[in-house]
């Protein structure tokens, strides 16, 4: 199921460093939780290990191609997968979404699209899967972020909600302290912003001559605050 407020997890498997870890920044920067894999092997590996939600797939990997990558996680999996290549026309394409690929981009791709992409393709897939967990006596629904126990509806907090969510969206699987921070990271990034805003407005209560019109602590609009050079 996907969320946006829950973090999905990538997995992008491409041999070309460099371009992995400029795609792997840009996700983190759109809000996906992000693993790297140089070549096939690992890729299978880290797939059978982390069970990530969508996997950026380049084709021409060594040791195993992204073919075989492909076709033997389509196996046993129907996780999303994008494929990237530098073949160039129609065969490749096709090709690869006959093996079982939801998407294609050709390189050179614009960063900005694959996000597209993914959120196009996380979408198409969500709607293929469960709305709502059902768990003994509690009922989660993803969608209206409402959670009930014993069919009494039970108000959670944002950060609670997402970490909820997120482990009964992968029941069984065990994640440590920092994986549930990480999974959380959106949800706590807006409560945190939130709660500096809260207590900005309540400092220029208490130094300012005219809240409205704050002397000392300024707001820089789209970035956070500054407290005022004096001497300028
Ligand atoms: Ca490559």
């Amino acid at each position: 199921m996907y969320n946006r407020s829950v973090q999905a997890s990538i997995l992008i498997v491409e041999d070309e460093e460099k371009l992995a870890q400029a795609i792997a920044l840009y996700l983190r920067n759109a809000g996906f939780s992000v693993e790297i894999a140089l070549d096939g092997q690992t890729a299978l590996e880290a797939f059978a290990r982390h069970q990530p939600d969508l996997i950026v797939l380049d084709l021409m990997l060594p040791k195993v191609d992204g073919w075989e990558v492909c076709h033997r996680i389509r196996k046993e999996s129907d996780v999303p997968i994008i494929m990237l290549t530098a073949r160039v026309g129609e065969p490749a394409r096709v090709q690869g979404l006959e093996l079982g690929a939801d998407d294609y981009l050709e390189k050179p791709f614009s960063l900005r699209e694959l996000v597209a992409r993914i959120h196009a393709v996380l979408r198409r897939a969500g709607k293929k899967s469960q709305t709502v967990i059902r768990a003994g006596d509690l009922q989660i629904d993803i969608e209206r972020r409402e959670v009930f126990v014993h069919g009494e509806k039970v108000e959670l907090t944002v950060s609670e909600f997402a970490l909820l969510s997120f482990m009964a969206q992968h029941p069984g699987r065990v994640f440590t302290r920092l994986q549930l921070l990480d999974a959380m990271r959106g949800s706590t990034t807006e409560t945190l912003e939130r709660a500096v805003d809260s207590h900005i407005k309540n400092l220029r209560k208490k130094i300012e001559r005219d809240p409205q019109e704050p002397e000392y602590i300024q707001t820089v609009y789209g970035v956070g605050y500054r407290f005022r050079d004096l001497k300028l």
